[in-house]
């Protein structure tokens, strides 16, 4: 069976997605959209905490489809609190008025950021075992080609040469 997804350009993607994602069923946060770009490795199909209907959550990746699936080495989010406690401790040395203040939340957040960078590296080895697994699972489900076609429903790019895989 050939299946053409309609291609969607990256910019029509993003201003589909909504800024919070609400679930349509019982009302539940899902998932805010600036948080989407720090996804992981999974079935994005994903029953609603609240109710348990299924939603598509971008955050999670199908590993199969993806080019060269791995782990970063660092997440992004981590970079952030580093970046940011670094501008609070800028501010801290030019705004005297509030010294103390910006020099505290600088320091606290730097050492979460290498508290979160030493506990992303301690980790890693066992979520590298989980995407191993993951992947495994992840090329039963593209094998379908009803699921490649929710996939691309919903928005995401399906490689063409998972299409004419061989089943
Ligand atoms: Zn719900």
């Amino acid at each position: 069976m050939k299946i053409t997804p309609k291609v969607k350009s990256k910019k029509q993607e993003k201003t589909k997605r909504p800024m919070v994602a609400i679930c349509p069923d019982c009302g539940k946060l899902l998932y805010y959209r600036f948080a989407a770009s720090d996804g992981e490795y999974g079935c994005p199909f994903r029953p609603c905490p609240g109710c348990g209907v299924e939603y598509f959550d971008p955050r999670w990746k199908e590993p199969a489809l993806e080019k060269e699936p791995k782990l970063p080495k660092l997440p992004r989010t981590i970079w952030g609190y580093v970046l940011l406690g670094l501008a609070f401790l800028l501010g801290a040395v030019f705004m005297a008025g509030y010294r103390l203040e910006l020099l505290l939340l600088g320091v606290l957040l730097v050492a979460l950021g290498v508290w979160s960078a030493l506990e992303w590296r301690r980790t890693l080895p066992e979520r590298q075992a989980q995407l191993k697994e993951e992947l495994k699972a992840s090329a039963v489900r593209v094998s379908k080609a009803s699921y490649l076609e929710r996939l691309a429903q919903n928005g995401v790019k399906v490689p063409k040469k998972i299409y004419h895989q061989p089943k």
